[in-house]
C-alpha cells in the first residue's frame, strides 16, 4: 500500500480537526480563489485557506495538482512515521480508524450539525465549550479532550496553524 493511500483514508490535515487554516503566499491568492478555497484574512492579516477544506471531496483533494505549497509541504507525524517505517500500513490504518472514531464520539453528545457552513468536529465542540451558555457538558469535554489528545500524539507537527 502506498503512503497516499493512507491520505486517502483519513484527510484528518484537511477536515479542520488538526488546523483551521493552511497559510498562503500572496502570490497564491488568486489561484486558491480560482479554484474554490475558502480564502480569508489571519489576525495578523496573512492570507489563509480556512478549514475544514472546501475542495476535501470523500476524504480527498479535489484540487490536488493545484493545492497550495503549505499544503504540499504538509505531512503529519504518523505519515512520517509510516514512510520511516517505523509503523506498518496497518498499524497506520489502526490509527486513522481510531481517530475517526473519538471523533465520531465526539460528534454522537454533540448532536446533529445545525449550522449550514460546514465546520470540523472538534471547531464545534470548541464554540461549545466557549459559548454563552456556559460551555458544554462534561461528557463533551471530555470526548474532545480524549480526541485532542490522540490527534496531538499521533498527527500533530508541522507548519499549519490553528487560530481560535
Ligand atoms: S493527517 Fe496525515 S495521514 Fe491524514 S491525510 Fe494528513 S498527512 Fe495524510
Ligand atoms: S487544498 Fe486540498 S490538500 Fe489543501 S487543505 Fe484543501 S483539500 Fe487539503
Amino acid at each position: 500500500m502506498s503512503l497516499s493511500e493512507l491520505c486517502r483514508r483519513c484527510g484528518l490535515c484537511c477536515d479542520g480537526n488538526l488546523f483551521s487554516h493552511v497559510p498562503l503566499q500572496g502570490s497564491e491568492v488568486e489561484a486558491a480563489r480560482r479554484t474554490g478555497l475558502d480564502v480569508v484574512a489571519l489576525a495578523d492579516g496573512s492570507p489563509a485557506v480556512r478549514q475544514g477544506c472546501t475542495a476535501l471531496k470523500d476524504r480527498r483533494c479535489s484540487v490536488y495538482a493545484e493545492r497550495p505549497e503549505g499544503c504540499r509541504r504538509y505531512d503529519c507525524r504518523l505519515f512520517n512515521e509510516l514512510a520511516g517505517k517505523r509503523v506498518s500500513f496497518e498499524e497506520a490504518l489502526a490509527v486513522v480508524a481510531q481517530a475517526h472514531a473519538l471523533l465520531s464520539a465526539v460528534e454522537r453528545v454533540l448532536g446533529p450539525d445545525t449550522d449550514p457552513r460546514p465546520s470540523s468536529v472538534l471547531e464545534r465542540a470548541r464554540f461549545a465549550d466557549w459559548g454563552e451558555d456556559g460551555g458544554s457538558s462534561s461528557e463533551t469535554r471530555a470526548a474532545r479532550e480524549s480526541a485532542e489528545a490522540f490527534l496531538d500524539r499521533h498527527f500533530h507537527g508541522g507548519p499549519r496553524r490553528f487560530e481560535g
